[in-house]
Protein backbone atom coordinates (compact mmCIF):
# COMPACT_ATOMS: atom_id res chain seq x y z
CA UNK A 1 0.00 0.00 0.00
CA UNK A 2 1.26 3.46 -0.76
CA UNK A 3 2.11 5.51 2.05
CA UNK A 4 0.61 8.53 2.13
CA UNK A 5 1.13 11.83 4.14
CA UNK A 6 -1.28 12.88 7.27
CA UNK A 7 -3.07 16.13 7.31
CA UNK A 8 -2.84 16.76 10.87
CA UNK A 9 0.64 15.80 11.76
CA UNK A 10 2.61 15.57 8.72
CA UNK A 11 3.75 11.66 9.71
CA UNK A 12 3.54 9.00 7.09
CA UNK A 13 1.36 6.44 7.52
CA UNK A 14 -0.42 3.41 5.34
CA UNK A 15 -4.06 3.82 5.32
CA UNK A 16 -7.15 4.34 3.33
CA UNK A 17 -8.52 7.53 5.82
CA UNK A 18 -7.12 10.46 5.40
CA UNK A 19 -5.25 10.89 8.16
CA UNK A 20 -2.91 8.49 10.55
CA UNK A 21 -4.62 6.78 13.07
CA UNK A 22 -3.02 8.98 15.50
CA UNK A 23 -4.94 11.43 14.46
CA UNK A 24 -8.19 10.04 12.93
CA UNK A 25 -9.67 10.18 16.87
CA UNK A 26 -9.58 13.60 16.57
CA UNK A 27 -10.81 14.22 13.08
CA UNK A 28 -14.37 11.93 14.32
CA UNK A 29 -14.27 14.81 17.12
CA UNK A 30 -13.71 17.51 15.22
CA UNK A 31 -16.86 16.23 12.60
CA UNK A 32 -18.89 15.86 15.52
CA UNK A 33 -18.39 19.01 16.63
CA UNK A 34 -18.63 20.49 13.13
CA UNK A 35 -22.28 18.69 12.20
CA UNK A 36 -23.49 19.44 15.71
CA UNK A 37 -22.99 23.34 15.17
CA UNK A 38 -24.54 23.33 11.51
CA UNK A 39 -27.20 21.28 12.76
CA UNK A 40 -27.78 24.30 15.69
CA UNK A 41 -26.55 27.32 13.80
CA UNK A 42 -26.97 27.07 9.91
CA UNK A 43 -24.88 27.65 7.82
CA UNK A 44 -24.67 31.16 7.61
CA UNK A 45 -21.53 32.48 8.73
CA UNK A 46 -18.01 32.80 7.23
CA UNK A 47 -15.26 29.94 6.94
CA UNK A 48 -13.07 32.09 9.48
CA UNK A 49 -16.19 32.60 12.27
CA UNK A 50 -16.70 28.89 12.20
CA UNK A 51 -12.68 28.41 13.05
CA UNK A 52 -13.48 30.56 15.72
CA UNK A 53 -16.92 29.19 16.97
CA UNK A 54 -15.69 25.53 16.70
CA UNK A 55 -11.92 25.68 17.35
CA UNK A 56 -11.28 23.63 14.30
CA UNK A 57 -8.40 25.10 12.30
CA UNK A 58 -9.46 26.91 8.49
CA UNK A 59 -7.55 24.34 6.80
CA UNK A 60 -9.16 21.06 8.75
CA UNK A 61 -12.24 22.63 8.40
CA UNK A 62 -11.83 23.23 4.22
CA UNK A 63 -10.71 19.34 4.39
CA UNK A 64 -13.76 18.10 6.63
CA UNK A 65 -15.93 19.95 4.12
CA UNK A 66 -14.57 18.63 0.51
CA UNK A 67 -13.60 15.12 2.01
CA UNK A 68 -16.79 14.61 3.77
CA UNK A 69 -19.64 15.73 1.88
CA UNK A 70 -20.37 18.49 4.86
CA UNK A 71 -23.43 20.86 3.13
CA UNK A 72 -22.31 24.08 4.34
CA UNK A 73 -22.32 27.12 1.47
CA UNK A 74 -19.60 29.17 3.10
ZN1 LIG B 1 -1.44 12.28 12.07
Amino acid sequence: MELKRCDRCGCFYASESNVCCNCQPKDNLEILKLNNYIEKYGNNYSLDELSVSTGISVKNLNRYINENGINISL
